[in-house]
């Protein structure tokens, strides 16, 4: 099934939104086996719009159209779709008072121009928003279909989720499943290289791609039904675990905050940080985890040399080798430990930048572990912008620490 979708609104063409709902339905094809070929942006004009529309009715069995179902003069959507069809626009009576009463509930009364949103042809079903009051559009006409759904994203995902993904289900003849893969501390060359006897598959299908949290390996594969993708996936899964092994950390949703998390459950162990350059970033991860109040103790935040020695750090560890170095960090990682009687203590201490301090330059980062008193030491020199400083520092962290649970 060949997919198109056009986004309607002036708003989108003068880059006032991004187009998330084009972005929103292009994920959520795939899952139901359906190829996105098009992608459109007009404006709310009439002539363009049904330029748009008709070529897409000529190319396409499957059109989605969102936004321009509102209320107001430069909502257009309905009456160009019903040109396109050929079909006059009739009142929806059921319509009509099912929107009367929503707007009674909130005490209001309707006002007329909404009454267009009640509008229907011949070939139209209506599709239920409880979230709004524009109604979606339904069409099967001469072997293709099209859908109309409202631009609030919060209604469009609804009604797609509710109400036009399981209609497509039922029309598709196959699903893609995919599982994606997350490994940290290899480099996307090295994760290509060593994964390449199994890149030439075509069903499923390997793909390698960098994100912020690491290297993500996707595996997808296409069938008539989940349980035979599944059973595609399955010997590639296997020998994708032996080639990678520990270096795969989780799966899917998987956050590195929540497999460090679940490590430190089973072993029953306790955690505690002291940061300066992070500012609480790597407190504020880790306590992203649920559950994570049963294994974090707790965290400061020091970033004047004064309160580091306040909260137990060795002025004298501070005075010989900076505030900014591998033993400063360790001292802060077994300060932390021993404030809060945890069983491992993290440190983290750098100049997140974009200027250099105290003789360093910006970007420096240490890291310091103090696991039940065994101490491991990471330092990293980091392009020096300083949310990204901040964030990497803090998965930088989180991974050594796994390394650590891991062995
Ligand atoms: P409309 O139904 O065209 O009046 O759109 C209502 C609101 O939905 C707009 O003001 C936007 O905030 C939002 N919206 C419309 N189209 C999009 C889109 N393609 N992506 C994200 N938001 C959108
Ligand atoms: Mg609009």
């Amino acid at each position: 099934m060949k997919a198109e979708i056009i986004s309607i609104g002036t708003e989108l063409l003068l880059g006032e939104i991004p187009d998330t709902n084009a972005s929103y339905l292009a994920s959520q094809l795939p899952l139901l086996g359906i190829d996105l070929n098009w992608v459109s942006q007009v404006g709310d004009n009439h002539a363009r719009l049904v330029e748009v529309l008709r070529r897409a009715w000529d190319r396409s069995d499957l059109i989605i159209t969102g936004g321009g179902l509102g209320p107001t003069e430069d909502d257009i959507t309905r009456e160009v779709v019903a040109e396109l069809l050929g079909e006059e626009m009739i009142l929806d009576q059921t319509l009509v008072s099912e929107m009367e009463q929503m707007f009674l509930k909130r005490g209001w009364k309707m006002p007329e121009r909404n009454l267009k949103q009640a509008m229907v042809t011949s070939s139209v079903t209506s599709v239920p928003n409880p979230y709004g009051t524009a109604p979606g559009w339904w069409v099967e006409k001469d072997g293709r279909m099209l859908v109309t759904l409202p631009g609030p994203p919060r209604e469009l995902h609804r009604m797609w989720t509710q109400e036009i993904a399981p209609r497509l289900r039922k029309k598709s003849t196959s699903i893609l499943v995919s599982r994606v893969f997350k490994l940290l501390t290899l480099g996307e060359a090295t994760v290509d290289e060593m994964a390449s006897p199994l890149l030439s598959s075509t069903n499923p299908t390997i793909g390698v791609y960098a994100k912020f949290d690491g290297i993500h390996l996707r595996l997808a594969a296409k069938a008539a039904n989940e349980q035979a993708a599944l059973d595609l996936m399955a010997p590639f899964e296997q020998q994708l675990r032996d080639i990678f092994g520990t270096n795969i950390w989780g799966t899917d949703d998987d956050t590195l905050e929540s497999a460090v998390g679940g490590m430190l459950t089973e072993k029953g162990l306790s955690l505690a940080t002291m940061e300066s350059c992070t500012g609480g970033l790597l407190a504020s991860t880790i306590t992203d985890a649920p559950g994570s109040s049963a294994y974090f103790k707790g965290g400061l935040v020091t970033y004047a040399t004064q309160s580091k020695i306040d909260s137990g750090v060795d002025p004298a560890v501070i005075e010989k080798h900076g505030v900014i170095s591998a033993e400063t960090a360790l001292a802060m990682a077994t300060a932390a430990r021993d404030r809060f009687g945890a069983d491992i203590g993290i440190g983290v201490t750098g100049v997140a930048g974009p200027d250099g301090l105290d003789g360093k330059d910006a970007g420096t980062v240490h890291i310091g572990i103090d696991y039940q008193g065994s101490k491991k030491n990471v330092f990293i020199n980091l392009p020096p912008r300083r949310i990204e400083v901040k964030r990497r520092a803090v998965l930088l962290a989180l991974a050594e620490l796994r390394k650590l649970l891991i062995a």
